[in-house]
């Protein structure tokens, strides 16, 4: 038996070393394919030819959750820390550097604003607790507009989850439902981010190069005949430029596809260019699953999450500071010392942005006095507070006066800096609204050897723009395809912890 993974994202990668590990499967009998040149998908991080870094995001991860991810980051040993595993590495990280942010919002007066309080009415709290109690069949493909009063998008709350999330009032009512069981630990410490975990560095660095020993790097497409109205994967047609290798797919062997991607269409600027607006029609991301799903609704619907790039992009940028002087101001005015402190949102940017400090440094060969931090915008669309321009048409100098203006800080802190704006326009695709059919299982009904690792899978009770969605997909599908006797660490259910419920009430009223 040999196994095909088509993507190399972090559900392919946690696909392979499932098998390994819990399925015996020998490495060589496994092959990753993508289209990029480095593994990892989403997780990346980079050092640009120009000296710059670049960062698609620092995740936010909590010991709390991501059962699966930490079941596979147990048994993966630490670059860094011989005889320690990657898990170990991180929980020792986290021990020394303790999230608690003290300036989560800032208003267009530059005070920070009491997040002690989520300023809710009564009605927000109702509105807020039918949708968290409809079933997930009444909630249908609603958006959360269909639930919440123009009113609730004022709160403290929603600007606390809507940032720290990623979530857009457009989106889907189902997923937010879904947060709002799945982390409802998270929510009496919204306001600090306590609950959150990060990596050493940046994830490329402390999850994809430890679990990565598979490479591959080249187009993919699948062939795909039926069979006794089962589905069974013959070959893979390789494309690198006009070439088309095919890699026939015996019959006892496994293919892992990861359908579709938040990355994908995925484009840079500079500090001179904004990034060129690319469309999934510049990339053969989304091609694969179109093509395969054609005729077979067990392999789900993606034109449901990339049929509109308004409702699913952002963008963010990654700034490269030559000295600490920026650093050295916003530790002042945050009260936070890098690393510690989480999101910093200004709530009234007609952007939306977002910064967030990293500890330093954030990769591991970064030179001394390099700093490197991170921010987003939920509505780069709109024209900036001080430039006037959507922040998709600016390049990356002229974010950072946009920045400058709303920390009023002198635009000599980023003296010889250097930002990198990043278009994503399919980063919230997974949010969109959907239909339970939308979404394939890990391993269809129908299919013989072929299942799907990705974000736009359906798994009950998990939720999605997560690293645990993927790993969690990945460690079922391998499970179900190897036939392993072995349980998949179970969602923890700290919705149903009378401690969390008494607490959430509480902060609700705070
Ligand atoms: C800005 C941002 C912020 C995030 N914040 C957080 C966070 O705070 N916490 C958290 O847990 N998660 C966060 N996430 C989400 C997390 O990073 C992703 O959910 C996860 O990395 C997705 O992994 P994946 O393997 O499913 O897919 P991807 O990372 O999308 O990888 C899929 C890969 O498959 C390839 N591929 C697809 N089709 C083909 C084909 N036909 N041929 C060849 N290759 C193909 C793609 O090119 C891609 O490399 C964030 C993500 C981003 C981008």
């Amino acid at each position: 038996m040999k196994a095909h993974l088509v993507g190399a994202g972090i559900g392919s990668l946690a696909a392979a070393a499932f098998m390994i590990r819990d399925g015996g499967v020998p490495g060589g009998d496994i092959t990753i394919y993508d289209r990029s040149k480095l593994l990892g998908g989403s997780l990346d991080g980079a050092l640009l030819p120009d000296g710059s870094y670049s960062l698609r995001d620092g995740r936010m991860l909590t010991f709390d959750h991501y059962e699966c991810t930490w079941d596979l980051l147990s048994t993966i040993p630490s670059i860094e820390h011989p005889g320690k595993s990657v898990r170990q590495e991180t929980e020792a990280f986290n021990a020394a550097f303790k999230a608690n942010s003290q300036a989560r919002l800032v208003d267009r007066n530059r005070h920070k604003v009491d997040v002690t309080t989520m300023r809710f009415s009564m009605a927000d709290r109702l509105e807020l607790v039918a949708l968290a109690e409809a079933s997930e069949d009444k909630l249908g493909a609603s958006r959360i507009t269909d639930w919440l009063s123009p009113a609730f998008f004022e709160t403290n709350f929603w600007f606390l989850w809507q940032t720290t999330f990623a979530f857009q009032p457009w989106h889907s009512a189902v997923e937010l439902k879904r947060y709002l069981h799945r982390f409802m630990n998270e929510f009496p410490r919204i306001d600090t981010l306590g609950g959150v975990r990060r990596t050493v560095y940046n994830q490329y660095d402390s999850i994809v190069r430890p679990v990565s020993t598979w490479l591959a790097h080249q187009g993919v497409h699948v062939q795909l005949v039926d069979e006794d109205g089962k589905v069974r994967v013959r070959a893979l047609n390789l494309k690198t430029g006009d070439h088309i290798d095919t890699v026939p797919v015996g019959a006892d062997d496994l293919v892992f596809l990861q359908n579709g991607s938040m990355k994908d269409a995925t484009s840079l600027g500079s500090m001179t260019s904004a990034p060129p607006h690319l469309t999934k029609a510049d990339s053969a991301g989304w091609v694969l699953w179109e093509n395969i799903a054609k005729g077979r609704p067990d392999f789900g619907n993606p034109a449901a999450f990339n049929s509109s790039i308004p409702e699913s992009y952002w963008e963010s940028f990654t700034v490269t500071c030559p000295t600490p002087t920026f650093f050295d101001q916003m530790e002042a005015f945050s009260g936070n010392v890098a690393g510690t402190g989480g999101l910093v949102t200004f709530r009234d940017s007609s952007w939306l942005l977002s910064i967030v400090l990293y500890h330093q440094p954030h990769f591991p060969h970064q030179a001394n006095d390099a700093q490197v931090f991170w921010g987003y915008a939920l509505h780069p669309d709109r024209i900036g507070n001080f430039v006037a321009k959507p922040m998709s048409d600016c390049t990356g100098a002229e974010i950072l006066i946009e920045l400058c203006g709303h920390l009023n800080f002198d635009r000599s802190v980023f003296k010889g800096a250097s930002c990198i704006p990043c278009r994503m326009p399919y980063i919230t695709s997974m949010f969109t609204p959907r239909a339970k059919s939308d979404r394939p299982l890990p391993v269809p009904a129908n299919s013989r050897n072929l299942a799907f690792v990705s974000q736009f899978v359906e798994i009950p009770d998990d939720v999605v723009f997560t690293v645990e969605y993927s790993v969690r997909a990945a460690q079922m599908a391998v499970y179900r395809l190897l036939g392993l006797r072995r349980e998949v660490p179970l969602v923890t259910r700290h919705d149903r912890s009378i401690r969390t419920i008494l607490d959430s009430v509480a902060k609700s009223f705070a």
